[in-house]
């Protein structure tokens, strides 16, 4: 088992937050998580998903962005996260690491 892939990924990126689930309103079935549509009733669930997972989809988001090399633009998705999810531990591990990097000097507010 070889891997051609380099690892570029720096060794404090925590991996992504678990699977997204979420369940449909009427019928009380886990979206699935792929279509994000209630497998029972057929109903698009991706708004209902975004509303409520707003804060995993932006710490997601964030984790490519410090995966490529874009700090800045993660450390504007992390706030956001933790706005809409102030209980969303990774994501404040994350800031804490990507703000160090950034320079606490130059942060201001
Ligand atoms: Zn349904």
């Amino acid at each position: 088992m070889t891997s051609d892939v380099p690892l570029i990924a720096p060794a404090s990126v925590p991996p992504a937050v678990p699977p997204i689930e979420v369940p449909c309103p009427q019928c009380a079935v886990r979206a699935d998580p792929e279509s994000l549509r209630c497998p029972s009733c057929r109903e698009d669930l991706a708004a209902l998903v975004r509303l409520r997972y707003a804060g995993r989809i932006d710490y997601n988001e964030a984790v490519a962005a410090v995966r490529a090399g874009d700090d800045p633009a993660a450390r504007v998705l992390l706030r956001r996260a933790l706005a809409a999810e102030p209980g969303l531990q990774p994501a404040r591990e994350l800031l804490a690491v990507v703000e160090a990097r950034l320079g606490a000097g130059s942060g201001g507010t």
